[in-house]
């Protein structure tokens, strides 16, 4: 069952691995630990993918690991890991280690969690638990390597890396389904998407990633998809609207719609993705989709509250009318329209009120580009989001909402010194 695979056969470059990720595993292995780079990085190197992190997994407990590096934090409840953190600021960079974790089917779990029987790997009060539908809720019992192989989700996300003796270790042929281009689950996958739903969306996810290199999911991955999807209803709002940004930001948003829609999935995973789906092929969502992937290419930053200002646009557009038709003053009546947008759209989650802030200010800023006269123009390239804000106002020009002009007039305003700003102002009187 565990194969070891040597370099000659898996061809990894060393040279696209992280030095950070080789420290963390050979400060483990000196130590006396099992030490791996493991999961997502694995995948990408076999593929000659640059991977964008790097994950550790090791024998040692999360205090164990915490006491061998100097900055090293233990984060999580659910599931408790350590990020050894390098670097200072923005150049600062995480390595995640976790623990092997052991697999436990269902009723194994639900002995542990009754505190009926002591699992043999129920190891210092470590609790795996289950609900009635047989979700994982908490997920820290320590064990084994193949243990910790079979509990994770696809054979091509399964796989362990020793940087130093450049060996895969593969319980679950992750190699052979990498060179046939397959996503497999590990397991039953509809009894892995019961376990935990969240992956119903990590197999959209990693369709979409994948597909350019010729991925598919295997059909009997594929297959329960549908029939499990309204299991989604029961995993955290907060959960799923980060398992949605993750589909819409890294790189893959209109391949992930493209997989929602050929999965049968277009609908009912979480309410506002459901509105990017339908809203998809409007040239502006699309205009900012296209934009999203190609900055993430790029390896610029990019805003959840950007693309969902642009996607929720229109409601804002048709409420503010709205309300401008039956007499209210402009600025209250987009305020007021905006308020309705957010508890209409977005649900109750994590960092709400920061997101919510910068998508207002999006498009507060819209109006305001319109007037150019007096210190307007001023006020508004100092201020801290009018990046964001013009960058909406270039898409909404771009397909044609407004004058091609007047974003241009912004675009070289920004550019210009204050002697050639002021004589821009006077020229549009
Ligand atoms: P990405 O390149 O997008 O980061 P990844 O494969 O690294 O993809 P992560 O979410 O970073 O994905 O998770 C790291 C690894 O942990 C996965 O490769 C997988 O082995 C395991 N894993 C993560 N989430 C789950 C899950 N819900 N069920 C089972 N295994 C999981
Ligand atoms: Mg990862």
């Amino acid at each position: 069952k565990r194969q070891e695979v040597p370099a000659a056969v898996h061809g990894i470059d060393p040279g696209l691995v992280d030095r950070r990720a080789s420290d963390v595993v050979r400060t483990l292995k000196d130590a006396g630990f099992e030490a791996y780079i493991v999961g997502g990085a694995v995948r990408d190197l076999l593929l000659g993918l640059k991977p964008k992190d790097f994950d550790v997994a090791t024998n040692a407990t999360p205090e164990q690991v915490k006491g061998l590096f100097r900055r090293a934090f233990i984060i999580g409840k659910r599931f408790r890991i350590v990020h050894v953190v390098y670097g200072r600021g923005r150049e600062h960079e995480v390595i995640e280690v976790s623990t092997f974790r052991a697999y436990l089917d269902n009723a194994a779990a639900e002995a542990v969690s009754g505190n009926e029987k002591t699992s043999k790997h129920a190891l210092a009060g470590m609790q795996h638990a289950v609900d009635a539908s047989g979700r994982v809720l908490r997920d820290n019992v320590w064990g084994p390597q193949d243990e910790d192989a079979t509990r994770r989700d696809f054979t091509v996300n399964a796989m362990y890396y020793d940087p130093e003796t450049q060996v895969v270790v593969d319980f679950h042929k992750g190699i052979d389904d990498a060179k046939k281009r397959v996503l497999r689950m590990i397991g039953d996958p509809a009894t892995r998407y019961r376990e935990d739903p969240v992956r119903i969306i990590r197999a959209v996810r990693f369709a979409a990633k994948l597909s350019a290199l010729g991925f598919a999911l295997e059909p009997k991955t594929a297959k329960p998809l549908v029939a499990c999807e309204p299991l989604l209803q029961e995993v955290p709002q907060s959960r799923l609207f980060d398992e949605m940004l993750k589909l819409l930001q890294t790189g893959h948003a209109l391949a992930s719609i493209a997989q929602l829609q050929k999965l049968g999935l277009e609908k009912g995973i979480y309410p506002l993705l459901d509105v990017v789906v339908e809203r998809a092929s409007s040239t502006f969502v699309q205009a900012a989709l296209q934009d999203t992937d190609r900055r993430v290419g790029e390896a610029k930053t990019v805003a959840p509250s950007f693309l969902l200002a642009c996607v929720l646009w229109q409601d804002v557009k048709a409420g503010w009318e709205q309300r401008l038709t039956r007499g209210e003053h402009a600025f209250p009546a987009l305020q007021d329209a905006i308020d309705e947008v957010f508890d209409k759209r977005i649900g109750d989650v994590s960092g709400r009120g920061k997101l919510a802030a910068d998508m207002r200010e999006i498009w507060v800023m819209q109006p305001r580009f319109e007037k150019r006269s007096g210190s307007t123009p001023f006020s508004m390239i100092a201020h801290i989001r009018f990046r964001a804000g013009f960058d909406f106002l270039r898409l909404r020009a771009d397909v044609g909402e407004v004058e091609e002009g007047l974003a241009e007039w912004w675009q070289q305003f920004s550019l210009a010194d204050d002697a050639r700003r002021e004589d821009m102002i006077e020229q549009v009187r």
